[in-house]
């Protein structure tokens, strides 16, 4: 979520909640030592590549899946996923959403209902130019590393909590050890699980 790279939609997603944050966790959103990747929406990559967006500091396992290896800066591809993150859609609809484990992410859930209401609009628009991109972005995302069922949903255009059977609904396998300490914060602070921050109403 670092904000220097170009998103091709060129909105870089950055928000308050997450700079007034980067001091605790060392942007470890921007590291991939636990086995997180990059989704690279389908089609981005081609766009991309016609916007002439620098991809050097990407490695590319295929045209929809990447990692990172130094921060991107000013004229290079910053993909989409970055800047919806710590979010990713959950459902056809892009009204659930997976939150990215707060041991790496320390932005409380209920500050970034804002961003999944953004997000949906987004994903909905992605999907309108690409049609089927939300089912192949649901299915890849399986196999995402350190995510979990995020609090809230979209019903009717406002942010409502989800049921815990919704949320078990769309949870996924690849969750961080118990005793997972992110080796990139810059302090340790108590009070931070996969689910919740301090912040977060118990
Ligand atoms: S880990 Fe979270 S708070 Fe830190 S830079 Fe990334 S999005 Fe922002
Ligand atoms: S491209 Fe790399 S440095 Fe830029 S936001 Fe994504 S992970 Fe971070």
């Amino acid at each position: 979520m670092i904000n220097t790279g170009e998103t091709i939609l060129n909105e870089d997603g950055v928000l308050s909640s997450c700079t007034k944050r980067q001091g605790i966790c060392g942007y470890a959103c921007c590291k991939f030592s636990v086995g997180n990747w990059i989704m690279l929406l389908p089609g981005e990559y081609e766009v991309a590549v016609q916007k002439n967006l620098k991809r050097d500091h990407l490695h590319f396992e295929s045209n929809q899946h990447a990692i990172c290896s130094t921060p991107c800066q000013t004229g290079d591809l910053k993909p989409i996923d970055c800047s919806w993150y710590p979010l990713f859609p959950a459902n056809q609809n892009a009204t659930q959403f997976l939150v990215a484990d707060h041991r790496k992410c320390p932005i409380p859930n209920h500050e970034l209902i804002d961003k999944m209401l953004a997000i949906h609009i987004s994903a909905l628009a992605w999907e309108q130019q690409h049609p089927g991109s939300l089912e192949q972005m649901l299915t890849l995302s399986r196999d995402f590393v350190g995510y979990m069922p995020f609090p809230y949903k979209i019903f009717n255009g406002q942010a409502i909590k989800m049921t815990t059977e919704e949320m078990q609904c769309i949870a996924l396998t690849n969750n961080l050890p118990v005793d997972y300490i992110c080796k990139d914060w810059t302090v340790t602070l108590s009070g931070y699980s996969a689910s919740q921050t301090p912040d977060d109403e118990k």
